[in-house]
Order: structure tokens, then sequence, then C-alpha cells
């Protein structure tokens, strides 16, 4: 297993729309083991593949430092089913270091996927793991968290964000 290097903003591969897996090869299972090591050394919840700088429709996903609840969940190839109701939830992502925003998200959700063995999978969540995996399921479609956040707010984190590189 390897710790990866983790794409920040503005890298070109977090606006992409990332490709559905189609093979469940010996590959895949050490992108996953990969991301999951690189997910837990970080600290994160959450990772996504195109945060490693790969354009695939798979997240690795662990809540339970905060909810011991749930195990770790290996998501390929998500769609969304239903969701209900609204919530807001401060979010950060390893992508965009030392910054948070309150955003929207459904307050629950059904997410069909494969998991690792590309078997089919039926995943109803609310609470952290309904945010987390709408974190995700956005990082696949190139949607980063600064993309939920009103124009405004949206404004100032790329303000701050140019400054930020000019002081460096
Ligand atoms: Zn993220």
């Amino acid at each position: 297993m390897a710790v990866l290097d983790i794409k920040k903003y503005p890298a070109p591969v977090l606006k992409k729309k990332a490709a559905a897996v189609s093979v469940f090869d010996e590959e895949l299972q050490k992108l996953i083991e990969d991301m999951v090591e690189t997910m837990y050394a970080a600290p994160g919840v959450g990772l996504a593949a195109p945060q490693v700088g790969v354009s695939k429709r798979l997240a690795v996903i662990d809540i339970s430092s905060r909810d011991d609840q749930h195990p770790l969940i290996v998501l390929i190839n998500p769609c969304v089913l239903r969701t209900a109701g609204e919530v807001e939830f401060e979010e950060g992502c390893l992508s965009i270091p030392e910054y948070t925003a309150k955003v929207k998200r459904s307050e629950s959700l059904v997410v069909r996927a494969h998991d690792r063995n590309g078997d089919e999978v039926e995943i109803e969540a609310d609470g952290l793991l309904a945010i987390a995996l709408q974190h995700e399921i956005d990082h696949l479609d190139g949607f980063l968290l600064i993309d939920r956040i009103s124009p405004i707010k949206r404004e100032f984190f790329k303000k701050r964000y140019k400054k930020k590189k000019t002081e460096k």
C-alpha cells in the first residue's frame, strides 16, 4: 500500500466528470487500498479517485471516527435514487486545505452503487454519512464544495486563495 499525492484546487482533474469503472481487477483493488491508506493518513473521512488524479467513479468513505455505526464504504459508480429534506453542514475538503464552508445538502438519500467486487449495493444514509456521500459523489461529477456555496462567498474564496498564493 502507498499514500498517494492528494491533488489540490485548482488541479484540472478535480473539475472533470469521472468515467465509470467497468473492470474490477487487481489494479482497481490496489487503487482502493492506496486510497484508503491516503484517506486515513490525511486524515479525512472521505476521498474520491479524482483527488488522487484518477478520473474514475470511485470513492472511499469512513466516518467511523465520528459515528462508529458505519464501517468503511467503497463506493463505485454511485447514482442517487432518492433524496429527502435539506440540511446545512460545515464541510471541509482534502483538496482545499484550511477552508471550510457551510453547504446545503439533502438530509437523507438512497444511493445505488457497486462494491469493490462489482456487486450492486444500495446504501440508505442520513446524518454525516449522507453529507459524505453527497460530497464524494460531487467529486465524481467535477464539483467541489466551493461550487455549492453562494457566488459572493465563492468570489471571496477565490480572492483569498489568490492572495495566499502570491504570499508564498
Ligand atoms: Zn472533498
